[in-house]
């Protein structure tokens, strides 16, 4: 790792590298320029993230000419999608500090390795099986019981790669090597925002309780409902967590609620969709607060100042803009994008209760 954990603040006008640039990248871009800060986004796609960027890079990961002028052009780089190639990180990472660290994207990029890091802190996850390949899928099923879900262990989300068991015999497999998650019955799914700054400094924000709807979340609500002593132990185990990471950076951490306690289903090393809410209720959003940590800056002022409702704008929820425009304490967040497919994300809306 050649990132010095000291690396002095950036000063105005330096540049922050984004990989990723849809609507996290986006949203990153519009929080470090009001820091001073320029952004220069990578992205092999379409870039929502470009409206609002200093500049961008289309050019795909392979591009090895457009990576190295990329990471020469910017002074630290950050992303907001965590599958970013190997070969490309290794390159940019030859040349730039990446914020958050290597070994963070290591980690998630593998559900396997996620389980085993988080379970080796001592945290509690699913119980869980590597399926490697489909002659381990019988012998897993036996181990952990049905109910179960299989889960491709590289790029999966919004519950893509997924396949549910409900008995050995009607199993199904995902076509790529994966883990087989035991079924937890959880009484609700909350999430904690946990920021860590360069100096070691942790804050969470206060846990958001998730609704999902076909894999996709719908809504975050804030406060979440639960009591306090859940509260602090959520809290807690996302400072656990980026700590032993040595973690620069915002993090997402996904968890059920169940009778025996959390149970974490997953990390995102990024700012999350579940952390929107911040730009509401806080006066240090997420967004800003990732800029600051990565950019070697204290750790803003996350407290929650009002109860927020965060709902996703998704397909052609975008038709209820101008219904939306004219509701009370409601903060709207469109990105940009031109097509409402089905299941994508077009934007946002915090209501403050
Ligand atoms: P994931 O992509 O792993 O976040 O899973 C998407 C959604 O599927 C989660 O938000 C849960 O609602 C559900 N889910 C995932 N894993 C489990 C599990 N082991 N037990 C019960 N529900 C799960």
């Amino acid at each position: 790792m050649n990132e010095p954990q000291n690396l002095a603040p950036l000063k105005a006008g330096a540049v922050i590298g984004i990989l990723g640039g849809g609507q996290l990248g986006r949203m990153l871009s519009v929080a470090a320029s009001r820091l001073g800060y320029r952004s220069h986004i990578y992205e092999p796609g379409a870039a929502p993230a470009g409206d609002v960027a200093h500049r961008v890079t289309n050019a795909p990961y392979e591009d090895q000419a457009a990576l190295r002028a990329f990471a020469e052009s910017v002074d630290v780089v950050t992303y907001e999608f965590e599958n970013v190639p190997t070969h490309a990180l290794d390159l940019i990472e030859s040349l730039r500090p990446i914020r958050p660290n290597r070994r963070t994207l290591a980690v998630s990029q593998d559900r396997l390795t996620e389980k085993d890091f988080l379970t080796g802190i001592g945290l509690t996850t699913a119980p869980y099986r590597n399926v490697e390949t489909e002659s381990d899928l019988a012998g897993a099923i036996a181990g952990i019981g049905a109910p179960a879900i299989l889960k491709t262990r590289r790029l999966g989300y919004d519950g893509k790669g997924q396949v549910r068991i409900t008995d050995a015999a009607s199993a199904e497999w995902t076509g790529a090597p994966s883990v087989l998650e035991g079924f937890v019955d959880f009484s609700a799914e909350i999430s904690v925002i946990v920021a860590r700054g360069a100096d070691g400094q942790v804050a969470a924000y206060d846990p958001g309780l998730n609704v999902h709807q076909q894999g996709i979340l719908r809504t975050t609500t804030v406060p979440c409902g639960l009591s306090g002593a859940l509260l602090t132990d959520a809290v807690l185990l996302a400072a656990k967590i980026v700590n032993a990471l040595d973690y620069i950076g915002v993090m997402g951490v996904e968890l059920f609620v169940t009778p025996a306690g959390l149970v974490v289903n997953e990390i995102a090393p990024r700012v999350h969709n579940s952390g929107h809410w911040t730009q509401a209720g806080c006066v240090v959003d997420q967004f800003e607060q990732h800029i600051r940590a990565v950019a070697g800056l204290p750790l803003g002022d996350g407290q929650r100042y009002a109860d927020v409702e965060m709902q996703n704008l998704i397909g052609d929820d975008i038709d209820r803009f101008p219904e939306l425009l004219a509701q009370p304490r409601t903060q709207i967040h469109l990105y940009g994008k031109g097509d409402a497919r089905p299941g994508r994300k077009m934007g946002h809306v915090n209501r403050v209760l």
